[in-house]
């Protein structure tokens, strides 16, 4: 498939701070596993408010849209607000259309995460309490919750779409319909209306109070979890805590047009400029966009087995106990996939 290959493009924005470092080095391994990808770099960020007065300039939204692919590093946003600064990250998954934010968790060696844990969590990435709708008179404040059947229905079809791509077996709703039957009501059945479409895949439910509970006593009996925004971000940032830490916490943000390969961390100012940020992340949402974005699976699975079997090999970076650089990490994983 070298002609869908040269069509590939990924847009690349570094950022700020450790940004710089990971994107990079992780974008250098890719071109490993896609010789004929074409990138094209693209500004965005603090500096890049600092310099053009915009973090986000339009060039940057032109050649994202033009790649569909992101690979979208960190950014610093100012401690303090500053008139006319908007996050980037925030307008960019907006004017992209990635409704869904796909965050896994994996048991990977010497990250101190526990055996056996392989698990999705399917957000959406759109409406809920998020959409910012609050009233307040002095002595009562209310905030709407809002769930549309179409925003539910699409990330729904995603989420099974994705536990089908990745060979998974079982998609878990989370809601609390028992207490908001009208909004999180709608979400659970229209994720059911969608989930008759699959019918190798199982399908069941969880209270999101139950999911919880279980995620922290169990995170082993998961595979995908389905919620809508706001359950979404707890569980995934609870899951995080499963998976060895910001270092190796990969996303993605799915659209129909656009997907935006994004790893959690952020700009980590502690660190930066010493080159030994952790370049996991980066690279596992790469992985990502492989096997969700580009239908690569085995390319994506390469790339994971070779961060696996580095991080077994007892190379890390210094955040997981080792002295490996950022490039030396990559160097290592580099020979690991030419093993294949
Ligand atoms: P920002 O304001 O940009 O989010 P931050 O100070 O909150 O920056 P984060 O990137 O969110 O920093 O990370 C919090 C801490 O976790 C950092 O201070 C850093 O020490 C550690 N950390 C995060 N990502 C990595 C990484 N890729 N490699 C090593 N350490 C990391
Ligand atoms: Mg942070």
């Amino acid at each position: 498939d070298t002609e869908r290959e040269q069509k590939m493009k990924l847009c690349v924005i570094s950022g700020d701070g450790i940004g710089r470092e990971v994107v990079p080095q992780a974008v250098r391994v890719l071109h490993r596993l896609l010789p004929a990808l074409q990138t094209v770099t693209a500004d965005a960020g603090w500096d890049t408010f600092r310099q053009q007065g915009t973090a986000l300039p339009a060039a940057t939204l032109a050649a994202a849209r033009d790649c569909g692919a992101v690979l979208f590093g960190a950014v610093s946003s100012p401690a303090y607000p500053v008139v006319g600064y908007r996050s980037p990250i925030v307008q960019l998954r907006r004017e992209l259309g990635c409704h869904a934010n796909v965050r896994p968790t994996l048991s990977l060696p010497g990250s101190g995460a526990a055996e056996g844990i392989d698990l999705l969590i399917v957000r959406e990435n759109t409406e809920d309490l998020y959409v910012g709708e609050e009233q307040s008179d002095g002595d009562t404040a209310t905030a709407i919750k809002r769930i549309t059947r179409a925003a539910s229905r699409r990330v729904a079809e995603t989420a099974f779409r994705l536990a089908q791509d990745g060979g998974r077996r079982r998609v878990t709703i989370v809601h609390k319909a028992n207490i908001m039957p009208l909004t999180d009501g709608l979400f659970r059945d229209a994720a059911r209306d969608v989930a008759a479409a699959y019918p190798q895949i199982a399908v069941d439910e969880l209270l999101v109070d139950t999911a919880a509970l279980k995620l922290a006593q169990a995170p082993q009996g998961f595979d995908v979890l389905l919620a809508p925004n706001l359950y979404g971000d707890i569980l995934s940032d609870l899951a995080a805590a499963f998976g060895g830490g910001l270092g190796v916490a990969a996303s993605l943000n799915l659209g129909s047009e656009a997907a935006i390969a994004e790893p959690v961390h952020g700009s980590a100012p502690d660190i930066a400029g010493r080159g030994i940020a952790n370049p996991v992340a980066a690279l596992l949402s790469l992985a990502l966009l492989l096997r969700h974005w580009w239908a690569q699976p085995a390319l994506a699975a390469s790339l994971e087995q070779a961060v696996r079997r580095t991080l077994a090999d007892g190379i890390a970076t210094p955040d997981l106990g080792g002295d490996a650089s950022t490039a030396a990490f990559c160097d290592a994983v580099l020979v690991r996939l030419d093993l294949d």
